[in-house]
């Protein structure tokens, strides 16, 4: 097939005063006037069509900026949203801590000791070994707050409960009772082992040297008790009491074991 000439060149050879008695010019004239009508529909055709992309472009590129927007909020509501549940962990740890710890000491309070005492009598119940408790009162505390003011009493009984806690296992738990009064919960633990523990933590109270009071020397009473099964925990803790009562008026510095209860 023969090359079609380009619109300059059919221009060209329409006018070309060599062909203007030509029978077809008529003809290809007006095939060339429907080529040009067809190339500048072709042409709006074109511009409707770059513009219509343009916009769907434009449009495009805005919807984007507005999800980068919102994933920005979202990140960022996120991270609040992770900041607040860290902090509420955190104030649900120091309430727990406050409702089941004695603050100045860190030691478990007497309500936590009560929790720990029903589970061991709930588990000496089935069969195992029982449990023993060992009530402890510093000697003469109330001279140390007289002679060198509270806030020292207070650090001595910080240093006093460390000593304590330093010879106790893992399963041993000592609670600050009150005052300048700690109990011991020590499961699996008969009266002699009890006994040798106990006299283990007198001697580390005796050996124990302040910083501020070099010639402090330090003594403790106990009383101990080893729970009978079916008796009430109330009478356990009753008899250590006792015990450290008898300790007392005894002369202090020393452990007493109270008698198993009389059984009827
Ligand atoms: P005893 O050998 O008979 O037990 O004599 P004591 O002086 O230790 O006993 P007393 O009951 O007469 O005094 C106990 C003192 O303990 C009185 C009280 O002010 C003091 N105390 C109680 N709790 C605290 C405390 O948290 N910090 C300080 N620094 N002192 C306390
Ligand atoms: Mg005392
Ligand atoms: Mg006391």
């Amino acid at each position: 097939m023969a090359e079609l000439p380009s619109a300059e060149e059919l221009e060209r050879l329409l006018a070309d005063p060599e062909h203007q008695h030509n029978p077809l010019l008529p003809v290809v004239a007006a095939l060339a006037e429907q080529n040009r009508e067809q190339a500048r529909k072709l042409e709006r055709l074109m511009r409707i069509a770059d513009s219509s992309y343009g916009v769907a472009v434009t449009r495009n590129q805005d919807l984007l900026q507005q999800y980068e927007r919102q994933l920005k909020r979202l990140d960022k509501i996120t991270r609040i949203s992770d900041r607040y549940q860290r902090n509420l962990i955190e104030l649900n740890e120091q309430l727990r801590d406050a409702a089941l710890k004695d603050p100045l000491t860190g030691l478990a309070n007497r309500r936590q000791l009560m929790e720990r005492l029903h589970d061991e009598q709930a588990r000496c119940g089935r069969g195992q070994p029982a449990f023993t408790l060992a009530m402890i009162d510093v000697d003469l505390f109330k001279r140390i707050n007289d002679n060198h003011g509270h806030d020292t009493g207070d650090i001595v009984l910080c240093q006093l409960a460390d000593t304590i806690c330093a010879e106790l296992r893992s399963q041993d738990l000592c609670a600050r009772w009150g005052g300048e009064e700690f109990m011991l919960l020590l499961p699996h633990t008969g009266l002699s082992q009890a006994e040798v523990l106990l006299q283990r933590i007198m001697t580390a109270v005796k050996a124990l040297r302040f910083e501020k009071l070099p010639d402090l020397r330090l003594t403790i009473s106990a009383g101990i008790a080893e729970y009978c099964p079916s008796e009430a925990l109330d009478n356990t803790i009753r008899r250590a009491d006792n015990g450290l009562i008898a300790a007392k008026q005894a002369g202090r510095d020393r452990l007493v074991i109270s008698e198993p209860p009389h059984q009827d």
